[in-house]
């Protein structure tokens, strides 16, 4: 149901931010107020920054403009818990008050200016509106590669993703409260989002670069996070291992008989080099196939214990501080 000037909460995820939060309180800000004023969304609406154990001063920042800017509210979670646990507290937390999200990046590389068009397509009926990025020229050479092959794999293996689309989206209420309903530990929300299967919408932007700061992403947790998402969504990779352990099989049988005819036959020959081969050969395929293994079973082991994804610390949005708002 389509909620008329509706309450929106805009979750940022902020991982030591300072450099770059004050501008985005202030472009965030500015653009609320304008859809207020439009009446496009409701008054009470809310820019929900979520500290995701942040060791600069991204908290006091959040908490010093909360008293003075009546937009900014915030949540403190109480340690480092990574980009996609850190925007799902935000989502859980939103969905108390809100009648629908958008999550957007802290380092302004989205366009803000997107927001409305967002709200609007939520009020024509979209439960779900996706921020797709229509060029990634800002991007370096090596994140696009990667990042490319990345949808391309995914595609592969029968996962839906939204082409070039991060985590700038916008959720409606009910979409929420199922994704809430999506208890993995490993959470990959982009794969997830589809699976809600709300009617949804795309909105084209153009990506910029990080206003100020480097990357909380490094190549580490890059890899992890792809990792993770293929693993999360698809038993693929260990059907490609047990489909080549059948053909390896099956060749083992074609090398065997033909060693037999040879001795046999009488036939000494050498057979140094193809035992090193193969030996060299299975025995990498093997470390392959039980270390893909090992990830689905470490991946049943975190699931089966079930933790918390997060723990909030201090929470602004529901219990507000006290303190004379404007902007
Ligand atoms: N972030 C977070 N926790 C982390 C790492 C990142 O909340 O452990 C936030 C970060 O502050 C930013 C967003 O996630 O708002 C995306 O991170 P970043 O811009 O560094 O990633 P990139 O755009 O380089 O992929
Ligand atoms: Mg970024």
């Amino acid at each position: 149901m389509v909620t008329h000037n509706p309450l929106l909460t805009v979750v940022v995820p902020c991982y030591n931010e300072e450099e770059v939060l004050p501008e985005t309180i202030k472009q965030l800000s500015n653009c609320l107020k304008k859809l207020v004023t439009d009446q496009l969304i409701h008054e009470d609406s809310k820019i929900l920054f979520v500290d995701d154990g942040s060791k600069d001063r991204t908290w006091s920042i959040i908490a010093m403009e909360s008293i003075r800017n009546r937009f900014v509210t915030g949540i403190k979670l109480t340690c480092n818990v990574g980009h996609q646990n850190a925007l799902l507290a935000g989502y859980l937390k939103a969905k108390e008050k809100c009648d629908c999200a958008i999550s957007i990046d802290c380092d302004l590389q989205d366009d803000i200016t997107v927001i409305r068009t967002f709200v609007e397509k939520y009020l024509q009926g979209y439960e779900i509106v996706y921020g797709v990025r229509d060029s990634r020229e800002t991007d370096t050479w090596f994140k696009r590669t990667t990042a490319q092959s990345f949808y391309r794999i995914m595609k592969r293996m029968g996962i839906h993703l939204v082409y070039n689309h991060a985590d700038f989206r916008l959720l409606g209420k009910r979409a929420l409260e199922e994704l809430a309903k999506y208890e993995e530990t490993n959470l990959f929300l982009r794969g997830i989002i589809p699976l809600l299967g709300f009617k949804s919408m795309e909105v084209y932007y153009d990506r910029r670069e990080r206003f100020a700061g480097t990357t909380k992403y490094p190549l580490k947790k890059m890899l992890s996070f792809a990792v993770n998402g293929i693993t999360s969504f698809s038993m693929m990779p260990i059907r490609i291992i047990t489909f080549l352990g059948f053909i390896l099989f099956f060749v083992s049988i074609l090398a065997g008989s033909y060693a037999l005819i040879q001795k046999v036959l009488g036939f000494t020959s050498a057979g140094w080099t193809s035992l090193m081969i193969s030996i060299w050969f299975i025995g990498g395929l093997q470390l392959v196939a039980i270390g893909m293994i090992g990830e689905y079973i470490g991946k049943i082991f975190m699931e089966v214990k079930n933790r918390p994804k997060f723990a909030i610390d201090i929470d602004l949005y529901t219990k507000p501080m006290l303190g004379e708002q404007g902007v």
